[in-house]
């Protein structure tokens, strides 16, 4: 876990100066698989697990960036940039990208400025976190938000939650080459302790479903990250664009898929190959079981909850093609266990982790029997770990924290309508 007072020293250590601290947490999606792209629904929740940023202005145009994970400095231009192609996959060009496009997106907020606008200024960062990077649960969001607010704060460039949201996705886009929906950042952005988020990733409309506190969200990473995670995404997004594209000629009523319906897919599926079809098919399903998902959590109906659940993972295993043998064996394993009410893999897959949602009373045990038996059956020693909803982006005031013993969320966040740095 990063422990802030230590990231903070560590920062005088490296800058001589202290820093204000920042914080997005990564996230887990209950259900709403690859729905995010084609303006459906999601309903992710935060992490109690952060990706942190130490920051303090410098007074040129250079942005010294340090990540932990990866024992490395960066030094990159602050400002307006483009991306470079081919993308490089540097963890850096987050940095760079988040930069880059807030520069291009932040309205001036006080024109009086002598320069007129409130550039992106130089900054040195340092960079730790305790969410695993590469294992589905969205590090790189976490990464983009905690360096937008960073940055944003000191420019002293008030923009609003979501548009800050979009200007991360547009980031990972642009600069790291993932075509990302939106659903990363906005929970990033909105997570709330003790709750799901029900998004509508086309209206943006945002509903805070209560975790009921007989339930228990399992975490199993299953340790494997398969190569081919971002070209697969990026193709699995020109297959429902291609689906779309035949839809539309018949309904013209149909701008995503989250306009369709399996019936109508079925009345187009000659003009489909099996693949697109098969693709579209999750979606549309999938779609309408996040809906129901959510009516079932409202019932604490935790049965069909957790069949949803297990009927998005096979939908993503059979049809959408994105789990992989190992997903596929926790999932079983975690569903074989009668205290478990439903399990799936959750991000994007190819590797990453799972979910399972557990009876509060046997967590410990499942979780026990989950590492054990995935070891023996995998030869791969799990991670496996009970997660509570927290909290979206925060600002954290150091010196107070330190006097208190605890830190302080600056200003509202989390969807609570408050004041924005
Ligand atoms: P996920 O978002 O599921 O963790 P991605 O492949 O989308 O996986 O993003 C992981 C990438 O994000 C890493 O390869 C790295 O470039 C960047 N990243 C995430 N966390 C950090 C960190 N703490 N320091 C530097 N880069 C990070
Ligand atoms: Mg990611």
């Amino acid at each position: 876990m990063v422990d802030p007072e230590d990231l903070a020293r560590e920062f005088e250590r490296a800058f001589g100066r202290s820093p204000r601290l920042y914080r997005a947490p990564g996230r887990v999606n209950l259900i709403g698989e690859h729905t995010d792209y084609n303006d459906g629904f999601v309903m992710p929740m935060a992490l109690d697990r952060s990706t942190w940023v130490a920051a303090a202005p410098r007074d040129d145009r250079t942005i010294v960036a340090r990540s932990r994970e990866y024992g490395e400095t960066m030094t990159i231009d602050a400002g307006t940039q483009r991306p470079q192609r081919p993308q490089r996959r540097h963890w850096v060009d987050y940095v760079r990208g988040v930069s880059a496009v807030l520069s291009d997106v932040a309205r001036p907020f006080h024109p009086s400025t002598s320069s007129g606008r409130r550039e992106i200024r130089g900054a040195d960062l340092l960079i730790a976190s305790d969410v695993p990077i590469g294992a589905g649960l969205s590090s790189s969001a976490a990464l983009e938000v905690a360096c937008g607010y960073a940055l944003l704060d000191m420019a002293n460039r008030p923009i609003d939650l979501v548009q800050r949201a979009r200007a991360c996705q547009r980031a990972e886009h642009e600069y790291a080459g993932t075509r990302c929906g939106l659903m990363d950042q906005m929970i990033a952005c909105y997570g709330r302790e003790g709750h799901a988020l029900m998004l509508d990733t086309r209206t943006l409309e945002r509903r805070w479903l209560p975790l009921p506190s007989t339930l228990r969200v399992l975490v199993c990473n299953t340790m494997v990250k398969h190569q081919l995670a971002s070209g697969e995404y990026n193709a699995r997004r020109a297959d429902c664009e291609a689906g779309v594209r035949v839809l539309a000629q018949r309904f013209p009523g149909i701008r995503a898929l989250r306009d369709a319906t399996l019936a109508q897919l079925d009345a187009v599926r000659g003009e489909l190959s099996d693949q697109i079809y098969r693709r579209c098919g999750h979606v549309i399903a999938e779609n309408a079981r996040v809906e129901a998902a959510a009516r079932a959590l409202g019932d604490a109906d935790f049965e069909t909850f957790g069949r949803l659940m297990d009927d998005s993972h096979r939908s993503l295993r059979d049809d959408y093609e994105v789990s992989c043998a190992e997903l596929d064996a926790m999932v079983a394993i975690a569903r074989g266990l009668g205290c478990v009410y439903g399990a799936r893999m959750t991000g994007g897959g190819f590797g990453g982790c799972a979910i399972a949602v557990v009876d509060a009373s046997a967590v410990d045990r499942a979780s026990r029997e989950i590492e054990k038996r995935y070891e023996s059956a995998s030869g791969l020693r799990p991670d496996v770990w009970v997660c509570s909803a927290g909290e979206g982006v925060s600002a954290w005031r150091l010196a107070e924290a330190l006097h208190h013993g605890e830190a302080l969320h600056h200003g509202g966040h989390g969807g609570r309508g408050g004041q924005i740095l």
